[in-house]
């Protein structure tokens, strides 16, 4: 069955996240549920020490690092403890005393991120800080900054980024510019491998896996040579150690089997597809129909972000009334089109349109939308 043909027990899913999956992968895991590969166990039975295992783990390592041409020397890891947990072990791994962690804060993540790398400041010794260099909260987040706004000193550890503000809606559309010896940090957990990148300007990116690479409970980390030299050089415990875990190639305990497993044939899926180039081109024709939709409605759908950093992966928009825009999700999901409620935080109507979120979910989104209109308008 191919991508678009939906099932009719199935939905349109515009889910932030734990998001859509490729049908033909769920219909894969279904198939090979109950015996793996002619074993007779399922994967979810299977030691992480088998040679099964093995070569999910690594198959699902080879995928990515094909599907994001990852540079060599540069390490793919898994962990547990989604995006969260890595808030917290950049400030443990990459801060050096008397070099600031340099932040921008584009949105509620990447406050939770320097929140979080705050509180470990405690587990580090003096002369350890991170501070905030550039936010939009005064205009609730509704953009991202230009390139010129993004001033980082030469004295910082490393700058963090939200690469895609899942709540806000709003996108980088470029990389920041790092002087020499500042690491380039970024939490692209809901944006990864929805567009190309050149991943060799980077330090470290990471993504829980739950929104476009696969299931919830894998984080996938990518780090720079630079990025496990400076991890190398404390001791941390184990798991919070990226050069421990890049060490033992992310089997240092047992690893969230079932999550790698699904990643691994969703990477496999898209690099079947076209990979990052033909991704790129049908999120951005998903986003243009979206926004189109919005501008198009003379002022009763309202997006949230301004035009520049409008997000291709969360489109948020409002409409002219909180009642409108319950009735809206609840009119939406008796069509089909389910995952619409903005974050509880903001309120408002939010559409993520992850990878696998097909052409044909949005065309219906936005025959509903001009339908709703006709009604309510
Ligand atoms: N960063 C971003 C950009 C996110 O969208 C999310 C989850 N929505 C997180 C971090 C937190 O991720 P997790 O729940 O995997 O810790």
């Amino acid at each position: 069955m191919g991508t678009n043909a939906k099932p009719k027990e199935r939905v349109y899913n515009f889910n932030p996240g734990p998001a859509a999956l490729p049908l033909p992968v769920l219909e894969r895991v279904r198939d090979e549920l109950l015996s793996f590969e002619g074993t007779g166990l399922s994967i979810l039975e299977t030691s992480h020490r088998s040679p099964e295992y093995k070569r999910v783990h690594e198959g699902a390592m080879a995928a990515l690092r094909r599907l994001l041409r990852v540079p060599d020397g540069y390490e793919v890891l898994f962990l547990g403890g989604g995006a969260t947990l890595q808030f917290a072990m950049v400030a443990l791994n990459l801060l050096e005393p008397g070099r600031p962690g340099d932040y921008l804060l584009t949105g509620r993540w990447s406050q939770k991120a320097l929140q979080e790398a705050q509180k470990a400041l405690g587990l580090l010794g003096e002369g350890h800080r991170v501070r905030a260099i550039w936010s939009s909260e005064v205009t609730d987040y509704d953009r991202v900054p230009r390139p010129d706004e993004v001033r980082v000193s030469p004295d910082a550890s490393y700058l963090h980024y939200t690469s895609n503000n899942t709540i806000a809606g709003t996108q980088f559309h470029y990389v920041p510019e790092v002087p020499e010896g500042v690491l380039l940090v970024c939490d692209a957990s809901s944006d990864i491998a929805s567009r190309p990148l050149d991943l060799g300007r980077f330090d470290l990116i990471y993504a829980g896996a739950q929104k476009n690479l696969g299931p919830a409970g894998v984080t996938v980390i990518i780090a720079s040579p630079q990025a496990l030299e400076r991890s190398r050089r404390r001791a941390r415990p184990s798991l919070l150690s990226y050069a421990a875990v890049a060490e033992k190639a992310s089997l240092l305990n047992t690893p969230p089997v079932f999550a790698v497993y699904v990643v691994k044939l969703v990477a496999e899926h898209y690099l079947a597809e076209g990979g990052l180039e033909a991704l790129a081109e049908r999120n951005e024709q998903k986003a243009r129909l979206l926004y189109g939709a919005i501008d198009g409605s003379g002022g009763f759908y309202r997006g949230c972000a301004r035009p520049e950093s409008r997000s291709r992966m969360n489109v948020t928009f409002r409409l002219p009334s909180e009642g409108l825009e319950a009735k809206f999700v609840e009119e939406a999901e008796r069509e089909g089109l389910v995952g619409l409620k903005g974050h509880r935080s903001v309120g408002g109507i939010r559409a993520s349109l992850y990878n696998a979120v097909p052409l044909e979910a949005v065309e219906a989104l936005v025959a509903f939308m001009r339908e709703f209109q006709r009604r309510h308008g």
